[in-house]
């Protein structure tokens, strides 16, 4: 057999009450969710062999990139909030995007998010990134005011003012790995231990 590599990726399985089986990466590693009595793993890994190989490298890469990057450690959360209201207040003249309001929380799943109601919720640990970085995230998170899903749509318009938007959601990876660090201390009798892999999920 050739798939000795795939053998070596560590799973979980997790049974549900559902209909079809499926594979998530939310955590950081793989996760195998299937139906009750399920028995067909072997083939349903296989399968998805090649698009578990290219996740499991780039969270791979990502935490060899955390080593090679800092978090910042002055910011307050005082500041981050100043630092968003003059993002969003700029984003909002230059582009049609419309705000109702911004509600800050540490959150363990997702850098932020929007709202139907178009309220914005900050994870308050992004007072750790770079401001470039923050920007990014309130910029993607607000276009969302147009495009709810991460569609072609939604992405050509990131596009315009990022075309580099790859390689922010990457920093956004890498920087998730960091401060997990700070959310294992502050979190040590949470059992679940969620990251995210991208700036939000939709
Ligand atoms: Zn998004």
């Amino acid at each position: 057999m050739d798939n000795q590599k795939n053998t070596e990726i560590q799973y979980n399985i997790d049974y549900r009450d559902i209909k079809y089986p499926r594979l998530e990466f939310k955590t950081g590693s793989l996760l195998l969710v299937l139906p009750k009595n399920y028995q067909k793993q072997t083939t349903l890994l296989e399968k998805h062999k090649k698009w578990i190989q290219t996740k499991n490298q780039t969270i791979n890469t990502a935490l060899q990139q955390a080593k090679t990057k800092t978090l910042n450690q002055t910011r307050t959360t005082q500041e981050l909030k100043t630092l968003v209201n003059q993002t969003t207040q700029k984003i909002q003249k230059e582009h049609n995007f419309k705000i109702n309001k911004i509600i800050y929380r540490k959150m363990k799943t997702k850098w932020a998010s929007h709202s139907q109601k178009n309220n914005l919720t900050i994870n308050t640990l992004l007072k750790h990134l770079p401001q470039k970085l923050i920007e990014y995230v309130i910029f993607h998170e607000m276009t969302h005011t147009k495009q709810r899903k991460h569609n072609q749509t939604f992405w050509n318009t990131i596009a315009k003012k990022y075309p580099n938007h790859q390689t922010q959601e990457k920093n956004l990876l890498i920087y998730w790995f960091l401060v997990q660090e700070i959310l294992t201390k502050t979190t040590l009798n949470n059992k679940k231990q969620e990251k995210a892999t991208k700036s939000c999920e939709k």
